[in-house]
Protein backbone atom coordinates (compact mmCIF):
# COMPACT_ATOMS: atom_id res chain seq x y z
CA UNK A 1 0.00 0.00 0.00
CA UNK A 2 2.27 2.06 1.01
CA UNK A 3 3.47 2.02 -3.06
CA UNK A 4 0.47 3.11 -3.86
CA UNK A 5 0.09 5.98 -2.04
CA UNK A 6 3.58 6.82 -0.80
CA UNK A 7 3.02 9.78 1.50
CA UNK A 8 6.03 8.64 3.50
CA UNK A 9 8.72 11.68 3.35
CA UNK A 10 8.11 15.49 1.83
CA UNK A 11 9.62 14.17 -2.20
CA UNK A 12 6.99 12.03 -2.16
CA UNK A 13 4.28 14.08 -1.27
CA UNK A 14 5.31 16.53 -3.78
CA UNK A 15 5.56 13.95 -6.21
CA UNK A 16 1.88 13.02 -5.76
CA UNK A 17 0.67 16.15 -5.54
CA UNK A 18 2.28 17.27 -8.62
CA UNK A 19 1.20 14.38 -10.66
CA UNK A 20 -2.15 15.30 -9.62
CA UNK A 21 -2.14 19.14 -10.64
CA UNK A 22 0.16 18.43 -13.71
CA UNK A 23 -2.96 15.77 -15.21
CA UNK A 24 -5.70 18.23 -14.42
CA UNK A 25 -3.78 20.94 -16.01
CA UNK A 26 -2.71 18.99 -19.01
CA UNK A 27 -6.34 17.94 -19.38
CA UNK A 28 -8.03 21.14 -18.60
CA UNK A 29 -9.41 22.09 -22.42
CA UNK A 30 -10.81 18.78 -22.18
CA UNK A 31 -12.65 19.04 -19.09
CA UNK A 32 -14.34 22.26 -20.39
CA UNK A 33 -15.39 20.75 -23.51
CA UNK A 34 -17.19 17.91 -21.26
CA UNK A 35 -18.89 20.69 -19.47
CA UNK A 36 -19.88 22.57 -22.23
CA UNK A 37 -21.95 19.86 -23.33
CA UNK A 38 -23.77 18.98 -20.15
CA UNK A 39 -23.27 21.74 -17.90
CA UNK A 40 -21.88 25.64 -18.37
CA UNK A 41 -18.65 24.90 -19.31
CA UNK A 42 -16.33 26.29 -16.58
CA UNK A 43 -15.21 22.47 -15.09
CA UNK A 44 -11.53 22.57 -16.77
CA UNK A 45 -11.28 26.08 -15.37
CA UNK A 46 -12.26 25.64 -12.34
CA UNK A 47 -10.18 22.66 -11.90
CA UNK A 48 -7.09 24.52 -13.20
CA UNK A 49 -7.24 27.35 -11.00
CA UNK A 50 -7.55 25.14 -8.00
CA UNK A 51 -4.53 23.06 -8.90
CA UNK A 52 -2.64 26.21 -10.07
CA UNK A 53 -3.73 27.39 -6.40
CA UNK A 54 -2.11 24.24 -4.93
CA UNK A 55 1.09 23.98 -7.03
CA UNK A 56 1.55 27.50 -5.64
CA UNK A 57 1.52 25.82 -1.92
CA UNK A 58 3.19 22.95 -2.93
CA UNK A 59 6.33 23.05 -0.76
CA UNK A 60 4.52 24.03 2.23
CA UNK A 61 1.90 20.97 1.58
CA UNK A 62 4.91 18.77 1.08
CA UNK A 63 6.13 19.46 4.39
CA UNK A 64 3.13 18.09 6.01
CA UNK A 65 1.94 15.10 7.36
CA UNK A 66 -0.85 13.03 5.37
CA UNK A 67 -3.33 14.15 7.41
CA UNK A 68 -2.73 18.05 7.55
CA UNK A 69 -1.77 17.67 4.13
CA UNK A 70 -4.69 16.40 2.66
CA UNK A 71 -7.05 18.89 5.02
CA UNK A 72 -4.82 21.81 3.76
CA UNK A 73 -5.44 20.22 0.31
CA UNK A 74 -9.54 20.09 0.22
CA UNK A 75 -9.27 23.91 2.29
CA UNK A 76 -7.48 24.91 -0.51
CA UNK A 77 -9.87 23.36 -3.63
CA UNK A 78 -12.94 24.73 -1.82
CA UNK A 79 -11.34 28.42 -1.68
CA UNK A 80 -9.87 28.15 -5.07
CA UNK A 81 -12.12 25.63 -7.59
CA UNK A 82 -15.84 26.95 -7.17
CA UNK A 83 -18.71 25.55 -9.01
CA UNK A 84 -20.02 22.85 -7.24
CA UNK A 85 -16.97 20.42 -7.71
CA UNK A 86 -15.22 22.69 -5.29
CA UNK A 87 -16.91 21.69 -1.91
CA UNK A 88 -17.26 18.06 -3.36
CA UNK A 89 -13.24 17.64 -4.01
CA UNK A 90 -12.69 19.86 -0.81
CA UNK A 91 -14.80 17.65 1.06
CA UNK A 92 -12.95 14.17 -0.58
CA UNK A 93 -9.79 15.09 0.40
CA UNK A 94 -10.48 17.07 4.11
CA UNK A 95 -12.67 13.90 4.71
CA UNK A 96 -9.81 11.63 3.75
CA UNK A 97 -7.35 13.12 6.04
CA UNK A 98 -9.77 12.89 8.71
CA UNK A 99 -9.41 9.95 8.45
CA UNK A 100 -6.13 8.78 7.75
CA UNK A 101 -5.07 5.82 9.31
CA UNK A 102 -2.18 5.63 11.59
CA UNK A 103 -1.05 2.27 9.75
CA UNK A 104 -1.38 2.97 6.19
CA UNK A 105 -2.71 -1.16 5.03
CA UNK A 106 -4.78 -1.24 1.80
CA UNK A 107 -7.66 -2.27 4.11
CA UNK A 108 -7.08 0.82 6.32
CA UNK A 109 -6.69 3.34 3.65
CA UNK A 110 -9.94 1.74 1.92
CA UNK A 111 -11.96 1.81 4.33
CA UNK A 112 -10.57 5.84 5.10
CA UNK A 113 -11.58 6.63 1.23
CA UNK A 114 -14.97 5.24 1.59
CA UNK A 115 -15.50 7.85 4.58
CA UNK A 116 -14.33 10.14 1.96
CA UNK A 117 -16.72 9.02 -0.18
CA UNK A 118 -19.35 9.09 2.32
CA UNK A 119 -18.59 12.15 2.92
CA UNK A 120 -18.67 12.83 -0.63
CA UNK A 121 -22.48 12.22 -1.06
CA UNK A 122 -23.38 13.95 2.71
CA UNK A 123 -22.07 17.21 0.90
CA UNK A 124 -23.83 16.56 -2.54
CA UNK A 125 -27.02 15.05 -1.32
CA UNK A 126 -25.97 12.25 -3.89
CA UNK A 127 -24.95 8.67 -4.52
CA UNK A 128 -23.85 6.34 -7.34
CA UNK A 129 -25.87 5.90 -10.33
CA UNK A 130 -26.50 9.45 -10.43
CA UNK A 131 -23.57 11.06 -13.02
CA UNK A 132 -21.39 12.30 -11.03
CA UNK A 133 -17.35 11.99 -9.86
CA UNK A 134 -19.06 9.45 -7.62
CA UNK A 135 -19.72 7.07 -10.73
CA UNK A 136 -15.69 7.30 -10.72
CA UNK A 137 -14.79 7.06 -6.77
CA UNK A 138 -17.11 4.54 -6.17
CA UNK A 139 -15.60 1.53 -8.54
CA UNK A 140 -12.06 2.59 -7.96
CA UNK A 141 -12.50 1.91 -4.21
CA UNK A 142 -14.32 -1.26 -5.16
CA UNK A 143 -11.20 -2.08 -7.56
CA UNK A 144 -9.25 -1.20 -4.58
CA UNK A 145 -10.45 -3.75 -2.24
CA UNK A 146 -10.95 -6.87 -4.49
CA UNK A 147 -7.31 -6.37 -4.66
CA UNK A 148 -6.62 -4.38 -7.54
CA UNK A 149 -3.01 -3.40 -8.82
CA UNK A 150 -2.25 0.44 -9.04
CA UNK A 151 -2.73 -0.03 -13.35
CA UNK A 152 -5.72 -1.87 -12.89
CA UNK A 153 -7.52 0.72 -10.23
CA UNK A 154 -6.57 3.59 -12.56
CA UNK A 155 -7.83 1.46 -15.73
CA UNK A 156 -11.26 0.65 -13.81
CA UNK A 157 -11.49 4.54 -13.21
CA UNK A 158 -10.63 5.78 -16.53
CA UNK A 159 -13.43 3.08 -17.96
CA UNK A 160 -15.68 4.24 -15.14
CA UNK A 161 -15.66 8.30 -16.30
CA UNK A 162 -16.66 6.50 -20.15
CA UNK A 163 -19.50 4.71 -18.85
CA UNK A 164 -21.09 8.00 -17.43
CA UNK A 165 -22.20 8.53 -20.92
CA UNK A 166 -25.23 6.40 -21.06
CA UNK A 167 -26.66 7.46 -17.76
CA UNK A 168 -29.15 10.31 -17.06
CA UNK A 169 -27.79 12.93 -14.51
CA UNK A 170 -30.24 13.13 -11.65
CA UNK A 171 -27.58 15.73 -9.76
CA UNK A 172 -25.38 18.54 -10.84
CA UNK A 173 -25.92 21.27 -13.61
CA UNK A 174 -26.01 18.23 -16.11
CA UNK A 175 -29.81 16.72 -14.48
CA UNK A 176 -31.19 20.09 -15.58
CA UNK A 177 -30.98 18.67 -19.47
CA UNK A 178 -33.09 15.42 -18.27
CA UNK A 179 -32.62 13.10 -21.09
CA UNK A 180 -30.33 15.39 -23.24
CA UNK A 181 -27.55 14.30 -20.49
CA UNK A 182 -27.22 11.44 -22.14
CA UNK A 183 -24.47 10.47 -24.05
CA UNK A 184 -22.01 12.67 -22.53
CA UNK A 185 -18.59 11.75 -20.19
CA UNK A 186 -19.67 13.46 -16.99
CA UNK A 187 -16.74 16.09 -16.54
CA UNK A 188 -16.85 15.44 -12.74
CA UNK A 189 -15.93 11.72 -13.45
CA UNK A 190 -13.42 12.30 -16.03
CA UNK A 191 -11.13 14.62 -13.35
CA UNK A 192 -11.80 12.02 -10.84
CA UNK A 193 -10.45 9.52 -13.03
CA UNK A 194 -7.57 11.84 -14.16
CA UNK A 195 -6.61 12.55 -10.41
CA UNK A 196 -6.90 8.89 -9.84
CA UNK A 197 -4.63 8.14 -12.65
CA UNK A 198 -2.12 10.06 -11.61
CA UNK A 199 -2.01 9.15 -7.87
CA UNK A 200 -2.21 5.60 -9.62
CA UNK A 201 1.28 6.15 -11.59
CA UNK A 202 3.31 7.40 -9.06
CA UNK A 203 3.31 4.30 -7.42
CA UNK A 204 2.93 1.04 -9.44
CA UNK A 205 4.20 -1.81 -7.31
CA UNK A 206 1.66 -3.21 -5.72
P1 LIG B 1 -20.79 23.49 -11.74
O1 LIG B 1 -21.71 22.36 -12.04
O2 LIG B 1 -21.24 24.28 -10.56
O3 LIG B 1 -20.51 24.33 -12.95
P2 LIG B 1 -18.28 22.12 -12.15
O4 LIG B 1 -18.56 22.29 -13.59
O5 LIG B 1 -16.93 22.55 -11.68
O6 LIG B 1 -19.38 22.84 -11.26
O7 LIG B 1 -18.42 20.59 -11.74
C1 LIG B 1 -19.42 19.76 -12.28
C2 LIG B 1 -19.21 18.34 -11.79
O8 LIG B 1 -19.42 18.25 -10.39
C3 LIG B 1 -20.18 17.36 -12.40
O9 LIG B 1 -19.70 16.88 -13.63
C4 LIG B 1 -20.31 16.28 -11.35
O10 LIG B 1 -19.36 15.22 -11.54
C5 LIG B 1 -19.97 16.99 -10.07
N1 LIG B 1 -21.17 17.19 -9.25
C6 LIG B 1 -22.08 18.18 -9.38
N2 LIG B 1 -23.05 18.05 -8.44
C7 LIG B 1 -22.73 16.95 -7.72
C8 LIG B 1 -23.32 16.28 -6.59
N3 LIG B 1 -24.44 16.73 -6.01
N4 LIG B 1 -22.70 15.16 -6.12
C9 LIG B 1 -21.56 14.71 -6.68
N5 LIG B 1 -20.97 15.30 -7.73
C10 LIG B 1 -21.54 16.39 -8.25
MG1 LIG C 1 -19.67 23.59 -14.68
Amino acid sequence: MASLLDLSDPAARKRLIAAMAERILAHANELTALDSAIGDGDHGHNMKRGFEAVVGALDALAAMEPPELLKALGMKLVSTVGGASGPLYGTLFMALGKAWPANLTRAEFAAAFEQAIAAVKARGKSEVGQKTMLDVLAPALQALRAGADAQAVAETARQAAEATAPLRATRGRASFLGERSIGHVDPGARSAALIIAALCEQGSQI
